[in-house]
Parts: structure tokens; C-alpha cells; sequence
């Protein structure tokens, strides 16, 4: 997996890793998530945790999962260079879609 993101002060873009037929994609992700969302105990609490918490609010496991497929459904809308191949093709010319400035990196 490889990770696109932009170096230009504050600017602070990013998508996510690229994904693949045979590797990393959301369908393969959001997978994972189908035995929990199969279960009886959907609508208690997700976490206790505090950090959890904290963060998202005492929400269910049926709302966790819906915001995963949310979260990816919006990374299918909008992320400029869905696999390492179109990245590839376009990186001599592409510019970062928030700051306009040529500073990408790959982790
Ligand atoms: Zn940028």
C-alpha cells in the first residue's frame, strides 16, 4: 500500500492508500465489518473505551459501521488517483487538488 499526500506548508492534503483489485480496496475492508454487522448485539454500545469516547460519543456498533461505508463511499467520490497506475500516469503533470502546488509524496 502506498500513501499520497501533500507536503506544502498547512496544506495537509491526503488520500487514502491506493487500492487494488487483489490488495488493499474498500470492499475488501468494509468486509471485515459484515460479521459484526450480522450479529444480534448491533445496537449496543460500541466501546467503552475513554479515548473512544471522547472522540465519538457513546454510538452504536450500527452506527460505527455505517459511518465506515460512509467514510469509503466519500473516498470513492474523491480520491484523484484511485490506483498506483493512474498516479503513475499523471504524477509529471498532477498538482495537489487543495493547494494547487507540486509537493506529493508517497509513504
Ligand atoms: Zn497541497
Amino acid at each position: 500500500m502506498s500513501f499520497l499526500h501533500c507536503h506544502t506548508k498547512d496544506c495537509f492534503w491526503e488520500q487514502d492508500d491506493f487500492y487494488s483489485v487483489d490488495g488493499y480496496n474498500p470492499a475488501e475492508y468494509l468486509k471485515d465489518w459484515m460479521e459484526q454487522l450480522c450479529k444480534d448485539n448491533i445496537d449496543e454500545q460500541f466501546s467503552n473505551c475513554s479515548e473512544f469516547l471522547a472522540k465519538n460519543g457513546p454510538i452504536s456498533k450500527r452506527e460505527v459501521i455505517a459511518q465506515e461505508f460512509e467514510k469509503f463511499a466519500d473516498r470513492i467520490r474523491n480520491m484523484p488517483w484511485i490506483t498506483y497506475e493512474q498516479w503513475k500516469k499523471d504524477k509529471d503533470t498532477a498538482v495537489c487538488p487543495k493547494c494547487g502546488m507540486r509537493n506529493f509524496d508517497i509513504d
